[in-house]
């Protein structure tokens, strides 16, 4: 059970007045969750079997505009409903928030009661059953990279972000001195998210001024979806009470390191052994994972899009960051694109260095599953590691670099068509295409700085 209560400890809760809020949630494109709070005791009494919300919701930019050019949905359509169908193995506390628990839902077409395909929470089940047919569970962990500022989201959006200080003077990376003072907001994290069934396994300070790190242990990969949404909404929630603010901008100052969200994964049978592991093989990676690897390594430009899926995401891609736009894999090397990690043990495990903190973890999960699955179906060989500083390495293929080049690879790609169908990466370049045209429109601080004299 990925949640921590059953449906009848959430009642006997609500009968005891212990809880008395329901978050009822669904999980957007944006990898948000987006829902109403309930009265519990109306929970439990009813809502429990479904609720609605107008389905502009999978259809949204960040800041809930009402997007044309969607097939799904649209002003002619009328923003009709969806269904928001509790998933009752996902109910939790939420010990950060008074007398709440919370649960995550599917959603469903209004009319058919099926899933809606470009929901990213049945973009996920759908890879995992793909996978699961196969006799596989995708065991994964996500990395949560974030920076902790001084002041308030609300200070700073009134300064219009203008007076932005990091939570610490200097690097922190590693740093026990530093991170002691901010243990006011990252205990209560770390305290929190396991109170809330979130096997935490530790925090710690980054490589740069306020930025911080989450490390959650491996499940199987929707649970790891789970914990990754609901812990990147924990921080900044328990910032907010705190009167600090976070951000997961992969990017938020130029000359200041982005926040990643690395990727770990590997593949379990049925008796949770690890089949990556082959004592035999080659740095002791069984067949099934080299061709896991070679359609990670190969699709890589086809889903970048979902790695790094706003505009701000590409400015993290810069030499000698820590953050990798090479399409090779290499041994225990952060320098590459895919680095081995676990070599010689039984958490040996391919960890994708790619995707940004402001990845959606369903969806960067999905493409990640359905690429090694195509690999594995198409026995794909796999190339031979890269080693030293891997950007420089000059024959190594880049994944796109601007969103706008990602938006093309989505496009075109015959691999993700078929995975996901037509509509699903239509409904999901027509995203992408939107995040274009906002940028194209806007005047940027950068252009009145570099032009108002001198152009
Ligand atoms: P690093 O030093 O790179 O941060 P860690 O040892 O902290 O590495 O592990 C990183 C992540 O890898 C953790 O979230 C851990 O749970 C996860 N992990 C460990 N074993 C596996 C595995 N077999 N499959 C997927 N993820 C794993």
């Amino acid at each position: 059970m990925p949640g921590n209560l059953t449906f009848d400890a959430l009642k006997s809760l609500v009968t005891s007045g212990e809880i008395d809020t329901v978050l009822v949630c669904i999980v957007d494109m944006q990898g948000r969750l987006m829902g109403k709070r309930f009265l519990a005791q109306h929970f439990v009494d009813s809502a429990y079997e479904e609720t609605h919300c107008c389905n502009y919701l999978l259809a949204t930019d960040l800041e809930m505009y009402t997007v044309e050019g969607y097939a799904a949905t649209s002003w002619s359509g009328g923003y009709g409903d969806y269904v928001m169908k509790p998933d009752l193995s996902t109910i939790r506390r939420i010990p950060w928030l008074e007398g709440t628990a919370m649960v995550v839902c599917d959603v469903l077409d209004h009319h058919t009661h099926k899933e809606v395909p470009h929901s990213p929470r049945a973009m996920l089940k759908t890879q995992v059953a793909r996978m699961n047919a196969l006799g596989l569970t995708p065991i994964m962990a996500t990395e949560l990279e974030f920076f902790l500022f001084e002041k308030s989201f609300d200070e700073l959006r009134k300064s219009g972000y203008r007076d932005m200080e990091p939570i610490s003077g200097y690097n922190e990376d590693y740093h026990i001195l530093q991170t002691t003072k901010e243990e006011d907001v990252m205990r209560p994290i770390r305290n929190g998210l396991y109170a809330a069934g979130i096997p935490v396994e530790n925090t710690k300070g980054e490589a740069e001024a306020g930025q911080e790190e989450l490390n959650i242990k491996y499940a199987p990969a929707l649970d790891t979806a789970e914990y990754h949404t609901i812990s990147k909404h924990a921080v900044k929630e328990i910032a907010w009470a705190k009167g600090r603010s976070a951000t997961f901008l992969p990017k938020w100052a130029s000359d200041k390191v982005g926040s990643s969200s690395h990727v770990h994964q590997s593949l379990f049978d049925k008796d949770g052994n690890n089949v990556f592991c082959d004592p035999d093989g080659e740095y002791g990676m069984s067949a099934l994972m080299q061709h896991y690897l070679a359609g990670l390594i190969k699709y890589a430009p086809d889903y970048t899009y979902f790695l790094a899926p706003y505009i701000n995401s590409y400015k993290r891609f810069q030499k000698g960051t820590f953050a990798p736009t090479k399409m090779v894999w290499s041994v225990d090397n952060r320098t590459a694109g895919f680095r081995l990690c676990g070599e010689g043990t039984k958490a040996l495990r391919i960890e994708c260095r790619i995707g940004g903190s402001d990845l959606n973890p369903y969806l960067a999960l999905a493409v990640q599953i359905a690429a090694g699955l195509k690999g594995i179906e198409d026995e794909l060989p796999l190339d031979k590691p890269t080693s030293g500083d891997v950007y420089e390495a000059k024959k190594a293929k880049e994944i796109p670099h601007t969103l706008r080049d990602a938006r093309e690879t989505l496009r075109r790609s015959k691999f993700l068509r078929e995975a996901f169908s037509d509509a699903v990466i239509d409904h999901y370049a027509r995203a992408a295409e939107w995040e274009i045209e906002e940028f194209d429109r806007a005047v940027t601080d950068y252009e009145i700085a570099r032009g108002f004299e001198r152009a």
